[in-house]
């Protein structure tokens, strides 16, 4: 589930596939595991895309991976899971013979990751590898006992809780229609409750859908009985799905924190864009192709990181040229992304 820091449906089981790159981009070992990329929340964090793109409960109208075109909310097999812990193996050995610094293996798909089935045992193979686990879920699914089970395996967990009022969490999450806002929240809770790794949530405020004062105490009330570590507020900062989504103002941002630390919630804003270099792969164009899947790139990252990979802006070009990403224009600065899924936006 993508987020801030890094980032899907029912009924069909899943819908036909968008026309467009991205959608026909099938993922195999190298596509599973990206960067180590600079993440805000987990140091230098190694990134698992456990989904094929892009499937999730949710379709959130800022995500940065953009419309979900598998909405569903059926857990399912993907990858085998000996190749998603393989895939990390080979890449952690990478980083090591590299000198780079990995924090955190993270679970931080371009779709909703307890979506996979096989999450419990990938989890607990990839920390075989002496390596702390993170995963970063919509919470969409822990009403389930198996999802429950599967996460109590990770080190640090991140739950997303945009909204507690129906108007609103359908507005911004766009949920598949199986889901039940009330079961959800029970679930979140009941995980909550029942912790056994550091627990975040993350609220993304959208302007004119989740961030007036009603929503933000409604959420910040849910929020302060789970009695997370933090409770992060974020805003879309990356190019979201639609166009017509709008980062709040700072005295809005500002109010919200006012209201989440009133509710006694210790509080992180996650509002500008991480620092630090995002680690290039042993081949530049994959390796770059496997990180915008997930997580669009300011155009001063690319250049550091083709810079890392000892190469230059050809590998961008060609990548262009041949439909393969494309360029984004979001509050006055270009991200380079995957195609399709943005769609009217591009340049
Ligand atoms: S649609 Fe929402 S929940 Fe799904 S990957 Fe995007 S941001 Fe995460």
């Amino acid at each position: 589930m993508l987020t801030a820091d890094v980032a899907r449906p029912e009924e069909p089981n899943c819908s036909p596939p968008l026309p467009g790159a991205a959608a026909s981009r099938s993922r195999t070992g190298p596509d599973i595991v990206f960067g180590p990329v600079p993440s805000r929340r987990l140091g230098r964090s190694l990134g698992i895309n456990n989904i094929p793109p892009k499937a999730c409960s949710y379709s959130c109208v800022y995500c940065q991976a953009g419309r979900t075109d598998r909405l569903s909310a059926e857990r399912r097999s993907f990858f085998p899971p000996g190749a998603v812990i393989a895939a990390v193996e080979a890449r952690l050995e990478v980083c090591r013979h590299a000198g780079e610094q990995v924090d955190y293996a993270s679970f931080v798909p371009d779709g909703e990751p307890t979506l996979d089935v096989a999450l419990g045992d990938e989890i607990r193979g990839v920390k075989a590898l002496q390596v702390r686990v993170a995963v970063i879920t919509n919470g969409s699914l822990l009403w389930r006992d198996d999802v429950r089970a599967d996460l109590a395996a990770a080190d640090w967990v991140s739950v997303k809780v945009d909204a507690v009022e129906m108007e609103a969490w359908r507005r911004i999450n766009r949920p598949a229609h199986s889901l039940d806002l009330g079961r959800v929240l029970d679930g979140v809770s009941l995980f909550a409750a029942n912790r056994t790794a550091i627990l975040v949530s993350e609220t993304m405020l959208v302007a004119g859908v989740n961030d007036d004062d009603r929503s933000l105490r409604a959420t910040a009330s849910f929020l302060s009985a789970l009695r997370p570590a933090t409770a992060y507020i974020s805003a879309p900062i990356r190019p979201p799905a639609e166009s017509d989504v709008r980062v709040p103002p700072a005295a809005t941002l500002d109010r919200a924190r006012r209201i989440f630390s009133d509710a006694g919630l210790r509080v992180g804003l996650l509002v500008e864009h991480e620092a630090g270099a995002f680690a290039a792969g042993e081949d530049a164009a994959s390796g770059l192709l496997a990180i915008i899947a997930v997580h669009p790139m300011r155009e001063a990252a690319v250049r550091e990181y083709l810079a890392r990979a000892n190469t230059d802006w050809s590998v961008v070009d060609r990548l262009v040229s041949t439909g393969q990403a494309v360029v984004l224009e979001h509050r006055g600065q270009l991200f380079y992304a995957l195609p399709a899924r943005h769609g009217a936006r591009s340049r």
